[in-house]
This record gives structure tokens, sequence and C-alpha cells, in this order.
């Protein structure tokens, strides 16, 4: 079948070799090689979408709760007064196993919605993510949270409480989780550094996480213009943009990825695409607090970007589908976030942004992470552009297979070797642990109603 431009090709009736880790070679037609063959049938493989920013545990435990809140709660309110309390309250009442269990239930989504890499911003006392993404055969960038003023809720105002605390100790909690779980440039599991957002961490915090990272060769997650209140926050204290605070920093490079930039201004834009900084695109996220935020404003002006699911859910499909229907929105024009333009920043975008080289691609010496979608279904037939169908029709339910690092951890659309009843049964009473607790602490009102009473 022909390509559909933006440099992607679509080689029908293809055989792709893989030995150890490593794509050996793509071949037309089938390989004459004594190998354990998986057939697709009709089906299409691509290089698995790489999760640019995510936070897993932030899925089921809002799951119903932040939807629907009404003009009370505006996206800048629900993170100070519910995202962060909710995720604190979270890290001190389940237990290891039970938060190591809604870790496994997140990460089950990702894998399934056909993510094969995936850039984490956990909290510091989350270090059961790496273990459960290790048990699993995720491919993850971990960017552990460094603070130097956390926020504590809002106030009557509702304003964000700021508590200083020692981000000393928040860097060497994060370089401990380093030094114990990076596997290195060629690892599976790669340990990162996440300074929460320009709001809740200092200059001199952000300089010396900026340091660490290029000294281990990893990359640094932050949020960036997230909000009107971290923006407003931010301007107060610096005069500046958040933006323009990280290039003062001299923390803008290659090897950040700066999540949403909602409220980037045209010379923040400017930065961003100079210091060759990736923009992590999360749309459903913001839509579903009545915000709009478009891919098609980064991506025309020449900034990388690429796609993550934050924490709405992992249905990567949809996060990528919507990124494109904001962008035909807010562009007016329906080749705008175009099926190539979204392929291309899910899987090769955001692989150059994790500087992995060999990742995000299928070609002989590539790293083997692939995902096969089943294209005979129902709504994938009849098929004239498979990219098309696969971009705008596929959903997690047609992944059949997932091969991260030359081994395969999805097939037949089944996790290996993991019980996924049962993981869903124990996230499940962790959650409403969580939320049961919540209410009794005042964080959460009775159920029917999200926001604090
Ligand atoms: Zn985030």
């Amino acid at each position: 079948m022909p390509g559909s431009g933006d440099g992607l090709d679509v080689v029908e009736g293809a055989t792709v070799l893989v030995q150890g880790r490593h794509i050996l070679d793509v071949v037309r037609g089938s390989a004459g090689v004594d190998a354990r063959r998986v057939e697709l049938g009709e089906g299409i493989l691509f290089p698995g979408f790489v999760n640019l920013h995510n936070h897993s545990i932030n899925g089921p435990i809002f799951r119903g709760i932040v939807d629907d809140v009404g003009p009370e709660a505006t996206a800048d309110d629900l993170v100070y007064s519910m995202l962060m309390p909710l995720g604190d309250h979270a890290g001190t009442v389940l237990a290891e196993d039970e938060i190591r269990a809604v870790y496994r239930l997140a990460l089950m989504e990702v894998l399934r919605s056909g993510t094969t890499t995936v850039l984490e911003m956990p909290r510091a006392v989350h270090r059961s993510f790496f273990a459960v993404a290790k048990e699993l055969g995720l491919r993850v960038f971990g960017a552990p949270y460094i603070f130097s003023r956390p926020t504590r809720g809002v106030d009557a105002a509702g304003n964000p409480v700021y508590v200083e605390i020692d981000e000393n100790r928040s860097l060497s909690d994060a370089l401990e989780i380093a030094d114990e779980y990076d596997e290195g440039p060629e690892g599976l599991i790669r340990v990162g550094f996440g300074p929460h957002a320009t709001d809740t961490c200092s200059p001199d915090l952000l300089r010396r996480i900026g340091h660490e990272a290029r000294d281990r060769d990893t990359i640094v997650s932050i949020h960036v213009a997230q909000s009107r209140i971290e923006v407003n926050s931010v301007r107060e204290r610096y005069g500046r943009t958040p933006v323009e605070f990280l290039h003062d920093t001299g923390l803008l490079g290659p090897n950040v990825v700066a999540a949403h930039c909602v409220h980037a201004e045209a010379g923040d834009l400017d930065l961003l695409r100079e210091s060759g900084t990736t923009v992590a695109h999360c749309p459903l996220t913001f839509a579903r607090s009545g915000v709009t935020v478009s891919f098609d404003r980064f991506h025309r002006h020449g900034v990388r970007t690429g796609i993550g699911t934050d924490a709405y859910n992992f249905d990567y499909f949809a996060e990528m589908r919507a990124a494109g229907f904001i962008s035909k929105l807010t562009s007016g024009d329906s080749d705008t976030g175009n099926a190539s333009t979204l392929l291309r920043a899910a899987t090769d975008v955001g692989a150059s942004a994790l500087a992995r080289p060999g990742l995000g691609r299928i070609e002989a010496g590539c790293i083997a992470d692939l995902v096969a979608v089943d294209l005979s279904g129902a709504h994938l037939q009849p098929v004239r552009d498979p990219l098309k169908n696969l971009v705008w029709n596929a959903t997690p339910a047609d992944v059949s297979l997932v091969m991260i690092d030359g081994k395969v951890v999805v097939e037949g659309g089944a996790i290996l070797g993991c019980d996924e009843s049962g993981a869903i049964r124990s996230a499940t009473a962790a959650v409403h642990k969580l939320w049961e607790s919540a209410e009794r602490e005042g964080i959460l009102a009775a159920r029917g109603c999200g926001l604090r009473a």
C-alpha cells in the first residue's frame, strides 16, 4: 500500500525479523528462517506508542471524581484543591502492596493501549512504580517528583498554600531512586528527574537538577504553564513567564520534556523551539475541564511535540485522536493534525525526546518495540489507507500483540504472566479504601460529589 506522507511508509505483506532485543531486518514477503513466527493476518505493525506524560496512580484514584465537576472547579483549582491533596493522601493511607496494585491496574491499561514506552512522574514515595513496570516488561522513564515548596491544598480565597520543604532532601531522594533503579542508557528502566513545576521548585534546585541530568545522561520532566495560578505565581516571584524562568535557570534543552505549556505565550514557543525542548501534549485532561489546548499550536510553531495521556485515562488512541480533532477545530483545517503527523508524534518524535536511539522506528538495527493492531474488526474494515484506519478508528481492544525489547508481553489480547482479574480486584479494593479515608478526612465529599465540602 502507498505511504501516507510525512516520511511514514506502509509496507504491505512484510516480515519483521527480530533477534534478541533488536530488529534484524524488514523483508517483503515471508522470510525463510527457522524461528518462531507470529502471523498477523490483516493487521498493521507499528513501533508502539511513546507516552510522554503520565501519572499512573491518578487515573484510578480520580476515576469518576474529576469529571463533570461544574464551574466552581476550574482546571486550575483541580490541580491544587484535589489532585495534589488526594495524591498525597494515597501516599500516607495506602500500604506498599496497595500502591503497587493501583500501579499495576494503571500500567495494564497503558500496555493494552499499545504503549511501549511511558514517561511517568511518580511521587518519590511510590518506588513500586518501577517494580511493577519491570514485572510487566514495560519500557519506562520514571521522573520522581522533586520539590522546593509543594502545595498543601488551597486557602479560603482559592489560592494554593505553598509549604517550604528541604529541597536538598527532595533531590537526594530522587538521586537515591536513580542509583537504585536506573539501568543506564541501554536499559529498559530509566530514571530521570521530575521537578514538579515552575511554581513549586526554586531556581537553584532547577539549576542543580539540570547539572545532574546532564551528568547522568538522562531526561528532565516538568509541568510548565499548566495553570493560570502557576503563571501568576511565577510572574509575581520572578517577573517572568514559566518558560522564561526555565530559560533563565538554564534548564531548557533537548533532554527536557515540558508537560502541557497550555498558557505558553508566543515568545515562550520560540524559546521552546530554539532550545530543542519537547512539549508533552495531553489534550483530554484539559478538555474535560473545558480548556482548549491545541497540538497544532506547538507543532506549527516548530516545537518538538509529543503526546501523553496525563491521568485522564491511558487510552493512547483516544488521546491521539483528541489531539487531531482539537487541532482541526482550532485551525478550521481538516488536514491539520492528520494521521501521519499524529502517528509520528506518537512514535519517533516521542522517542527522540527521550534520547533513546533506535526507538520509535521499524528498521534493521532498531529496538524491537512493536505493536500489532488487528484491522479485521467491523469498525476497521474496509482498509484503503491503513494509517488512517489505525489513527482514526482503532481502539485498545484491537491491540493483538505488544513486543517490548524483543519480548512479547501482550499476545492474543492478554498480558502474559499477569492475573488481570486479580489485579483489578486488588486495585479496586485499595482505591475504595483511599476514598473512604479521604471522605473521613474531608479531602473528598461524600459519594456523588467529587468536591470538598
Ligand atoms: Zn502531570
